[in-house]
């Protein structure tokens, strides 16, 4: 493979508890969700691996496609799928898989895979169609990028800050009803606890009214030079400041 590739990872399957298995691509992870009838695919990955044999060592149970968001590090390996189900928000992100028939879920829909049910949650900020799912029973949530140690992703098209924020809040809400203890992100530590909302949310605060400062985040690649790294606690948000706002260099005399 030449290096001019993009940077490639190894994938392994990990076995999370009896039901919940990830496809682990490091920097990313995919879940295979296994019920009593069905299985559940959450997410494909960023690298090009055979996923369907992939799910095949984890179960011979019919599997349903979900995706999390649209982002590329989520959708690598969604051609090998006939349907897919995702938020219609997501949809126009999605049109280089024009192979993919899509079928939409929006809050409230939810998989029943025999024993085990999982429900859509909408959180709209990271991009406009991220979706939670919920399983309410064992009180886990399946958090695509929403909630995650991060560095969470709010720079560039299709993200919205406050209403990210208005998201963790939510959730932040449901975790204080008891809805769900246990939340498993696909990216960094998983799984984490709830009480990670609070420095989300923190983060955001910061973010949005100037009392945290960024640091150089050091991504590489064209559209990400003024992308800074924004902290609170245990969490990061990378984000880049609208550009009338940035320190100007020019004096004027
Ligand atoms: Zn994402």
């Amino acid at each position: 493979m030449s290096e001019s590739k993009a940077k490639q990872f190894s994938t392994r399957i990990e076995k999370l508890s009896d039901w919940i298995y990830a496809i682990d691509q490091q920097m990313v992870r995919a879940f295979v969700l296994v019920g009593e009838k069905r299985a559940l695919c959450v997410d494909t990955g960023v690298n090009p691996i055979d996923i369907q044999a992939h799910i095949r060592s984890i179960t011979d149970l019919p599997v349903t496609l979900c995706l999390t968001h649209s982002d590329r590090d989520h959708v690598a390996n969604l051609d090998q799928f006939g349907e897919a189900f995702v938020h219609p928000a997501e949809r126009p992100l999605l049109q280089s898989f024009p192979q993919v028939r899509f079928h939409e879920v929006r809050e409230g829909d939810s998989f029943d895979l025999g024993g085990k049910r999982l429900t859509v949650v909408d959180c709209p900020g990271h991009t406009p169609g991220s979706i939670a799912l919920l399983e309410e029973e064992e009180k886990v949530l399946f958090s695509g990028d929403t909630v995650s140690l991060g560095p969470v992703y709010l720079f560039g098209l299709y993200r919205d800050t406050k209403r990210y924020r208005e998201t963790l809040c939510r959730l932040k809400q449901m975790a204080a009803d008891g809805r769900f203890c246990t939340v498993y992100p696909c990216h960094n530590l998983c799984p984490v606890g709830p009480e990670i909302l609070a420095d989300l949310i923190s983060c955001t605060d910061g973010i949005l009214d100037g009392s945290i400062s960024g640091k150089p985040a050091g991504l590489t690649g064209p559209g990400r030079e003024n992308v800074q790294l924004y902290q609170s606690g245990r969490c990061g948000i990378y984000w880049e400041k609208p550009e009338k706002d940035r320190a100007s260099f020019l004096t004027i005399s």
